[in-house]
């Protein structure tokens, strides 16, 4: 029997009680407060998770920084590395089941979303394990008898802050690269969904992580993430969530200069030409959407349709968007979980009944679901929106929730005009059988990632990101490597006469 799988039987992943991990290891906070974890598709109590303090957040930073500067980690060989990285991954693909299940358990979300979300957190690993080994400075051109070369160096010890929304794929896509390159982390989960984050850090001191290099502190974020933001000995700050904190937060970094990465809101435009394969934009716009429940950042929220095919379009549109089953996360017919919780419930029916007081149409959905077996859960039916107009807030600000809205546009110019009309820039779709037009129409628009007669933005290796007010930095790519080190320009002279600038 292996290792893991005495683990497996030791050590169940299901518990009533999750611990902070600081300094490799499973600790309660100080002062012995915890955060109660609630199931949104029942409202049930899931676990009691420890809530880290300030004085918890002060020893992660300590406990980071000796193992960043003292440590042993970062002076592994690339290769050793790796090899870790691929034992997080292995652990992880071993326990598979059992981390969905909390995920699930954590968020309502459902189980083919879970899964997918699970499996690309371990490709992460393994993405990063080998991306690393490729990794590496240059020697640049130079003047005779002068070297130069550079040196990628990890920046050291990294604050990570994530939301509710993909909880455990939002700490791999933040662990998986900094420690990859030999950085220290404080992963600060969101108060909502703590546990498969905590999960994670465990697998990551199972597979031979050294103590410190991984802590993972949930706790408030206005106290404990906050802390992490303006503390001196913390190197940068790695933040997905929403674009008012992400604001805060680099304005507050800015007082320590730390580095700083921002993975912010959206409001993705999803543009359908008269040329598209209609059912293949009907169902990849219904994935671009409802997906998640439209609790995503790159959700393709405002879909812009040309007029010659926007009667057919949305009555297939709205048609299917009724046969989206919700119910049971756990049944594999399901397609879209529950809401993360009333505050969220509440705030997605809020933006809905200010569409219809400005005076937008409701084609289908537009209140919050009765699920047989769940009414005390928090679940909100998928809602389709036409009739609206760029100055409506349904259409310009995010709603994080299963909520389109649908517009015509006449010709290839208004779409790009209507798609970049937006002070956000994360996502965005474009679907047309000509290949030169979405090419023309993917160059114009003002987003990170395009989406070219396809439903997915994000797999291990292709960049992510935004634009505008959608945050800056890369993440799932090799580039998010570089943001995690600092480059060091090493020049020598070896010429044979001694060199005197001064003249002296
Ligand atoms: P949020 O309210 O901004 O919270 C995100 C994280 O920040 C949580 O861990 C939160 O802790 C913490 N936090 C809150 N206030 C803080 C402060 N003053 N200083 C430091 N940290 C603080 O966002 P959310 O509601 O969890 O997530 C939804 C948002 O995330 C949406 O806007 C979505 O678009 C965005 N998102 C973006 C991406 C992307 O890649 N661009 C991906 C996913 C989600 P608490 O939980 O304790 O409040």
């Amino acid at each position: 029997m292996s290792t893991s799988q005495t683990l497996v039987e030791q050590n169940s992943l299901k518990r009533e009680f999750y611990h902070l991990i600081i300094n490799g290891e499973k600790v309660e906070s100080n002062n012995g407060q915890t955060i109660s974890t609630y199931n949104p598709a029942t409202g049930e109590l899931v676990a009691q998770v420890a809530k880290a303090s300030k004085e918890d957040a002060e020893r992660a930073v300590q406990a980071a920084r000796e193992a960043f500067d003292h440590g042993k980690w970062r002076k592994y060989p690339v290769g050793r590395r790796a090899q870790v990285l691929n034992k997080i991954a292995s652990i992880m693909r071993s326990r598979f089941n059992e981390i969905v299940e909390l995920e699930i358990l954590d968020t309502g979300k459902s189980l083919s979303t879970a899964q997918g979300q699970v499996n690309q957190a371990i490709e992460d690993f393994e993405f990063y394990a080998g991306a690393i080994v490729g990794h590496r400075g240059v020697v640049n051109n130079m003047p005779g008898q002068f070297h130069n070369y550079t040196e990628k160096e990890p920046v050291g010890v990294c604050a990570q802050i994530i939301p509710w929304n993909y909880p455990i794929m939002m700490a791999a896509w933040k662990i998986a690269p900094a420690i990859a390159v030999g950085c220290s982390v404080i992963v600060k989960p969101a108060s909502l969904t703590p546990i498969t984050a905590i999960i994670l850090g465990e697998i990551c001191l199972e597979a031979g992580v050294p103590a410190g290099v991984v802590n993972i502190i949930p706790g408030s974020g206005a106290e404990v993430g906050n802390y992490l933001v303006e503390h001196k000995q913390v190197d940068k700050v790695a933040f997905t969530g929403s674009t008012p904190i992400g604001k805060d937060i680099m304005n507050k970094a800015s007082n320590t200069l730390k580095r700083v990465t921002l993975e912010l809101g959206g409001k993705s435009p999803n543009i359908v030409f008269e040329d598209a394969d209609l059912d293949a934009a009907v169902d990849g716009s219904l994935y671009g959407i409802f997906y998640n429940s439209g609790q995503s950042c790159e959700a393709r929220s405002r879909l812009y349709v040309h007029e010659n095919i926007y009667e057919q379009f949305v009555e297939k549109f709205v048609s299917k968007a009724k046969q989206i089953k919700l119910g049971n996360p756990f049944d594999k017919e399901t397609h879209m979980g529950a809401i993360i919780d009333q505050t969220q419930l509440d705030v997605i029916d809020g933006y809905v009944q200010s569409a219809i007081q400005d005076g937008a149409e409701v084609l289908s959905g537009g209140k919050a679901a009765q699920v047989e077996g769940f009414e005390n859960g928090f679940w909100y039916e998928p809602t389709v929106i036409a009739n609206v107009n760029h100055s409506m807030k349904v259409v310009s600000e995010e709603i994080f929730g299963p909520v389109v809205v649908i517009m015509k546009f006449k010709d290839e110019k208004e779409a790009i005009e209507l798609a970049n009309d937006t002070e956000f820039g994360l996502g965005s779709a474009v679907w047309s059988k000509d290949g030169a037009r979405a090419t023309r129409v993917a160059n114009e628009i003002q987003a990170g990632i395009v989406m070219v007669n396809c439903p997915f933005s994000a797999m291990p290796g292709t960049p992510f990101g935004g634009y505008k007010q959608s945050g800056f930095g890369r993440e799932l790519c090799i580039e998010t490597l570089d943001l995690y080190t600092e480059t060091k320009s090493i020049i020598s002279y070896y010429g044979n006469r001694p060199l005197n600038p001064l003249g002296l």
